[in-house]
């Protein structure tokens, strides 16, 4: 296959969305795959709903999921700008090559006027579209009246009979009557263009051999082969990805879904995903999958769906969003980290929580909760005793379930005997006199056992224990015992 050049052209309207996200991955793996090119282009001709900083955290969101491209706006690049309002001067020449060649004209109906006609069609129970007042007028009238300064707009002229076939690369052809299609506006009273115009010029200019983008761009597609047949220029390939539903796979993913995601430790912003814990493995590797018919739960690194990625195989069936699946691709990356890797991934969490970790003792944490790790921060809640100067305990928790206050600080206490003996505590030397001491005392290892977890950990749950008193410490596991028993006295 020759080599591609894609690009994602995301509008800085708001947060980065998945859906932009996917676009971008599947773009990346096309170009990675075929030597080509993948750019990332800034679609902000519509300047009322730009949003400051949004640009900034596309740019981030693609580095964070690895997906760095090879030429946009803050790196440049041979087919510039890529910033659409840089490109002001070329679309303004593109509209006038369609003007000039009978496929566009000036339409300079005010905005009351249209507004009346639209009511009137509403009224009539018909689809509101553009009446054609101004496509029948004299070209050279309307340039002069153009020349002379007169407000107007640009609208495409959409051929009125027969039929459009377009080809979209995993529909098929999709067949229009033209009679139903609209004369949309090419430029903007605010002398930019809509993004019919300058994505169909952008594409042209930059090379772009295959166009990636959301279902939702498929009612105008008839009308953006007619402009790019219009021009006279190769179509690319167009490829129009599956849509995103609901959770429920009820319905279109909506605004709402996205704040209830937020609750239950989830999101569809790419911002979110690291603070929540995901990384960005996790978040390519579910992503990759809602579109894309690869085995279900394929686990695959970024080079991996590079060697694999075929456009042929994108689907077009809708998918729901799982999250379930997205804490299973997690938890599954999360493993395949190094030691070393992995433990530079979780020590911001701590720092952020507070503590203070050294790589020492982090090193040799990490093995131990690996295995347990669904998102990052659950190192948090499994791990933070490891480096807290004191743990708190909370006095009920030491009282073991069906014994009483003496009891449980018996046990204690006898731990405190046996360990204090050793002359060094490891998971070797620790754990079978402690068994030895289960069978002779009559109480159960659960009994023991968990006791010790909550007096030296503070937690129910925690890593192997007799590892994590390895790593603690001698010192510190007696202090932690001898307070416990303290505790315990007061009752
Ligand atoms: N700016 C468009 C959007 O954000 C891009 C669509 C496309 O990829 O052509 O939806």
């Amino acid at each position: 296959m020759k080599p591609a050049r894609t690009r994602v052209a995301p509008s800085p309207t708001g947060h980065m969305h998945l859906a932009t996200a996917r676009v971008a991955l599947y773009d990346y793996l096309l170009a990675k795959k075929t030597g080509g090119q993948f750019i990332l282009r800034i679609e902000d001709t519509d300047t009322q709903r730009t949003v400051p900083g949004a640009e900034q955290e596309l740019m981030d969101g693609l580095r964070w999921l690895g997906l760095e491209y090879d030429e946009g706006p803050d790196i440049g690049g041979p087919r510039g700008p890529y910033r659409q309002t840089e490109r002001r001067d070329i679309y303004h020449a593109h509209a006038k090559i369609l003007v000039d060649k009978g496929h566009a004209y000036p339409c300079f109906c005010t905005p009351e006027r249209l507004e009346k006609v639209r009511q009137e069609q509403m009224k009539r129970k018909e689809n509101p579209h553009y009446d054609g007042m101004c496509r029948i007028l004299d070209p050279d009238d309307a340039a002069r009246r153009v020349a002379g300064g007169e407000k107007n707009i640009i609208r495409f002229k959409m051929p009125k009979d027969g039929q459009t076939v377009a080809h979209d690369h995993l529909r098929g052809e999709i067949i229009t009557q033209n009679e139903q299609l609209n004369d949309y506006v090419l430029m903007k009273s605010d002398g930019l263009p809509t993004y019919h115009l300058a994505a169909m010029v952008d594409d042209h200019d930059m090379g772009i051999t295959h166009v990636l983008r959301g279902a939702e761009w498929l009612s105008t597609f008839p009308l953006h082969v007619n402009i790019v047949r219009a021009f006279g220029w190769e179509e690319p390939a167009w490829v129009h990805l599956s849509l995103f539903l609901k959770p429920s796979g009820k319905g279109k993913l909506s605004k709402r879904d996205g704040a209830i995601a937020m609750k239950d430790g989830y999101s569809v912003f790419i911002k979110d995903f690291g603070q929540l814990g995901f990384t960005p493995e996790g978040v390519n590797n579910w992503i990759a999958l809602m579109g894309w018919g690869v085995a279900e739960d394929d686990v695959l690194t970024l080079d991996q769906m590079i060697e694999r990625f075929n456009v042929d195989s994108l689907t077009a069936s809708p998918s729901a969003i799982n999250f379930q699946k997205l804490d299973h691709f997690n938890g599954t990356h999360i493993r395949l980290l190094t030691n070393e890797d992995l433990s530079a991934r979780i020590k911001p969490y701590f720092s952020e929580a507070g503590l203070h970790v050294d790589d020492e003792t982090l090193y040799k944490v990490t093995p131990l909760i690996r295995e347990r790790l669904v998102t990052l921060d659950d190192c948090l809640s499994f791990a933070s005793f490891f480096f807290k100067e004191n743990v708190e305990i909370d006095p009920a928790e030491l009282i073991v379930k069906g014994l009483d206050a003496k009891q449980s600080a018996e046990i204690l206490r006898k731990s405190y005997e046996i360990l204090s003996g050793l002359d060094e505590l490891t998971h070797a030397t620790g754990e079978p006199p402690m068994r030895v001491y289960v069978e002779e005392s009559g109480f159960t290892a659960g009994q023991v056992f968990g006791l010790m977890r909550t007096a030296i950990t503070g937690q129910k749950v925690s890593p192997p224990l007799f590892e994590s008193m390895e790593v603690i410490g001698r010192k510190t596991v007696l202090e932690r015992l001898k307070n416990a028993v303290e505790i315990l006295g007061k009752f």
